[in-house]
C-alpha cells in the first residue's frame, strides 16, 4: 500500500490524514517518518534508499525496509523493535512509555572504525551508513539544515560585516541534500551566493524546490550574475555546474575575493561522496566501483588542492570556515599541512547557542496538511512573543520555504523552550486544532548529543573533544525518559571514525501519556547540552543551568 511498485523505480509515500494503519500513533509515526525519509521529494536517491549526506540510508535494503514496515504495522505498546544498521533484528518486551523503536546504525569498535572496514562490511550487506537523520527517520528535507545555515551566515555577518550582508558574496560548493540549503539561507540573510556542484541534477533539484535562483554551466555567466546582484545590493543565488576547486581557482585568477567562503561537498566520504577533480561524474561512478583505492587517492589529493585554494582566498581576506564535512582532515591526509588554518563553524559561530541548550528542534505534521504547521507556527509565535529571532525566522520561512514531503518546520529552540513547545503541540492535538499528531525531533547535531572533534566538539575548552560518554548518556536519558524512538549512530557529518551521536524523536499524540513523556524528554535532552558544556568549563552554560535549576557538581 505504501510502496508503489508499478513504476520502474519503487515510489515511497507516507500515508497522510488521521486514519491509523498501525496499532497506535506511537508506531504509525515512525512508519510515516520512515516512508517520508524515502519520498522522492525528500530523499536524494530513493532508488538506493539514500536520503542525504553521501550514502546516508533509511534502511539497509528493500527487504529490510518491507520487514520494518510489516513489524511497525503490528507492533503493540508492550514491545519495541530493534534495528541494527537499517535491518530489523528483533522485538523486545517493554512497556507503554518506552521507545517503540531502538536504533543503532554504523557503530564499530574504535580500533576498527575506518571507512575501509566499514565499506567492506557494507559491500557484504552487513552494515549501512545512517548519517544523522537518514537512518533515524527524522530527515525533513533541506529545510532541516536551513535555519542553522541561516543563523551561521547571520552570525558571521554580525561578527564581520556589522550585521549587514547586502551586496556581500558567499561562496561555497556542494548543493546536495544539506548543502542545498546554503543558497536559500544566504539570500534569506540578504547576501549573494555562488556555489559549485559537479552534478547538474543536484542543482536542478534545488531550482525545483526553490532553494536556488539560477543554474548555469558558464563560469562567466555566473560571475556576471553575482556581480550585478552585488552592485545592486540584491539577494541572488547562482549554482554553477563545476568542480569546487576549479571554481575557486578561477576566482583567484580573476582577483575576486568572496566575503565568506566555505564548503559542503560530501567530503566526509572520500570514496562514495567527494568527486575528485578532473573526473566526469560518470567516470567517477565507474572508478568508485573499479578501483576504490585509486579513487580515494585522487579524492584526497583533490581535497588538498581544494583547501589549498581556500587558504589562498582566506589570505586575501575571505572569512573562511569549515562547514562540518571534515574537508580539512581529508585535505591534511591528501598533503595540505595547513588545512586546519581555518576554523570549523561550531567554535566560530554555534557554541554559544549550545551553551543555552539550543539546537535544531524540528516538528512534522503527520496529517500531511500544511495548515497544521501554520497552526503550530502561530502557537509558537504567541507563546514566545519576546523571541524576535524565532518570530522573524518563522515569518521568513512561511514565505520562502517550500515543504518537501510531510509538512515540517525547523526552529532552533533551547532549554525551557523545547518543553513548552512540545506541551503546546500536544494540546493542539488533544483539542483537535491540528488534524493529526505532531512528531517532534532534532538533528543529531545538537548541544548535548554528539562527540565529533572536527565539528560539534571541536576545540572544547577542556580538551574533551573526543569524549563520547556524552552522546551515550544522551541516548540513555532519552530512552529512559520515554522518547518514541531513539538512535545511536557513528560517522555522521564527518565520516566513519570521526563522530558518535544520538538521536531522539517523541510524538505528541494529544494523550496525557504523551504529555508525561514530552515533559521528561524535552527537558532532559537540552539539559544534556548544558551539563556537557558546564562540565567543559563554559560559564554561559553554568549560568543557563542555574536559571533552570540544573545543578552540576
Ligand atoms: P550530499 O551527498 O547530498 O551532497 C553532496 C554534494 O557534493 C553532491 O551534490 C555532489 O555532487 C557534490 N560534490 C562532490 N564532490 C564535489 C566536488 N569536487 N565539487 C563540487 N561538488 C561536489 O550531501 P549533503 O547532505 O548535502 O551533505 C554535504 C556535507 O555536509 C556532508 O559531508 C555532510 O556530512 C555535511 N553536513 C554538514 C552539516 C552541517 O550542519 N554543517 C549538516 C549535515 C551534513
Amino acid at each position: 500500500e505504501f510502496i508503489d511498485t508499478h513504476a520502474n523505480h519503487p515510489h515511497y509515500k507516507a500515508p497522510i490524514g488521521n486514519r491509523l494503519h498501525a496499532k497506535s500513533w506511537q508506531t504509525e509515526a515512525p512508519l510515516r517518518m520512515l516512508l517520508n525519509n524515502l519520498d522522492k521529494q525528500v530523499a536524494e536517491n530513493p532508488d538506493e534508499l539514500v536520503v542525504y549526506g553521501g550514502i546516508g540510508q533509511a534502511a539497509r535494503n528493500p527487504e529490510s525496509l518491507r520487514k520494518i514496515i510489516e513489524i511497525l504495522l503490528e507492533l503493540d505498546e508492550h514491545h519495541s523493535l530493534l534495528v541494527q544498521s537499517g535491518k530489523p533484528v528483533g522485538i523486545v518486551r517493554t512497556h507503554p512509555q518506552a521507545p517503540r523503536v531502538l536504533i543503532a546504525n554504523s557503530n564499530l569498535v574504535p580500533a576498527w572504525s575506518t571507512w575501509e572496514h566499514f565499506n567492506k562490511l557494507r559491500a557484504e550487506g552487513l552494515m549501512m551508513f545512517g548519517q544523522m537523520t537518514a537512518g533515524s527517520w527524522i530527515y525533513i528535507g533541506t529545510q532541516g539544515i536551513l535555519q542553522g545555515t541561516y543563523e551561521t551566515f547571520v552570525e558571521a555577518g554580525r561578527q564581520h560585516f556589522n550585521g549587514d550582508l547586502r551586496g556581500k558574496l558567499i561562496v561555497s560548493a556542494g548543493l546536495g541534500g544539506m548543502g542545498g540549503a546554503q543558497p536559500l539561507a544566504a539570500t534569506m540573510a540578504g547576501a549573494v551566493f555562488l556555489g559549485a556542484d559537479v552534478d547538474e541534477s543536484r542543482i536542478q533539484k534545488r531550482i525545483e524546490s526553490k532553494y536556488i535562483d539560477r543554474l548555469t554551466h558558464s563560469y562567466d555567466e555566473a560571475i556576471a550574475l553575482v556581480k550585478a546582484a552585488m552592485a545592486k545590493g540584491e539577494p541572488l543565488s547562482v549554482g554553477l555546474v563545476s568542480d569546487a576547486g576549479d571554481m575557486i581557482e578561477k576566482l583567484i585568477a580573476d582577483g575576486l575575493v568572496p566575503d565568506m567562503l566555505t564548503d559542503q561537498t560530501s567530503a566526509h566520504d572520500p570514496i562514495n561522496g567527494y568527486v575528485p577533480n578532473g573526473l566526469r561524474l560518470d567516470e567517477a561512478v565507474d572508478l568508485r566501483k573499479a578501483d576504490p583505492e585509486q579513487y580515494k587517492l585522487l579524492s584526497l589529493k583533490s581535497m588538498a588542492r581544494h583547501v589549498g585554494l581556500m587558504l589562498e582566498l582566506q589570505k586575501r581576506g575571505a572569512i573562511t570556515f569549515d562547514y562540518g564535512n571534515n574537508l580539512r582532515e581529508f585535505a591534511r591526509q591528501g598533503g595540505e599541512p595547513d588545512a586546519f588554518n581555518f576554523p570549523g563553524f561550531t567554535p566560530a559561530f554555534i557554541r554559544p547557542l549550545f551553551c543555552e541548550g539550543k539546537g535544531p528542534f524540528r516538528w512534522v505534521a503527520l496529517s500531511g496538511d500544511p495548515e497544521d504547521i501554520y497552526t503550530t507556527d502561530r502557537a509558537l509565535m504567541e507563546a514566545f512573543p519576546e523571541n524576535t529571532a524565532l518570530i522573524n525566522w518563522i515569518e521568513k520561512a512561511q514565505k520562502q520555504v517550500a515543504f518537501q514531503g510531510l509538512p515540517a518546520r525547523i526552529c532552533w529552540l533551547g532549554m525551557g523552550e523545547r518543553e513548552k513547545a512540545g506541551l503546546i503541540f500536544n494540546d493542539l492535538v488533544a483539542t483537535g486544532k491540528v488534524k493529526a499528531p505532531i512528531v517532534i525531533g532534532r538533528d543529531h547535531l545538537d548541544c548535548g548529543s554528539v562527540a565529533s572533534p572536527n565539528r560539534e566538539t571541536e576545540a572544547m575548552k577542556d580538551g574533551t573533544d573526543a569524549v563520547s560518554d556524552w552522546p551515550l548518556l544522551n541516548l540513555m536519558a532519552n530512552t529512559s525518559g520515554g522518547a518514541t524512538w531513539v538512535s545511536f549512530h557513528h560517522g555522521g557529518g564527518v565520516g566513519i571514525g570521526y563522530s558518535q551521536h544520538a538521536g531522539m524523536v517523541v510524538v505528541a499524540d494529544g494523550t496525557p501519556r504523551a504529555a508525561e513523556c514530552l515533559k521528561r524528554v524535552l527537558h532532559n535532552d537540552p539539559a544534556m547540552g548544558i551539563f556537557r558544556h558546564t562540565d567543559a568549563g563554559y560559564d554561559k552554560a553554568a549560568e543557563w543551568g542555574e536559571r533552570f535549576g540544573l545543578k552540576v557538581w
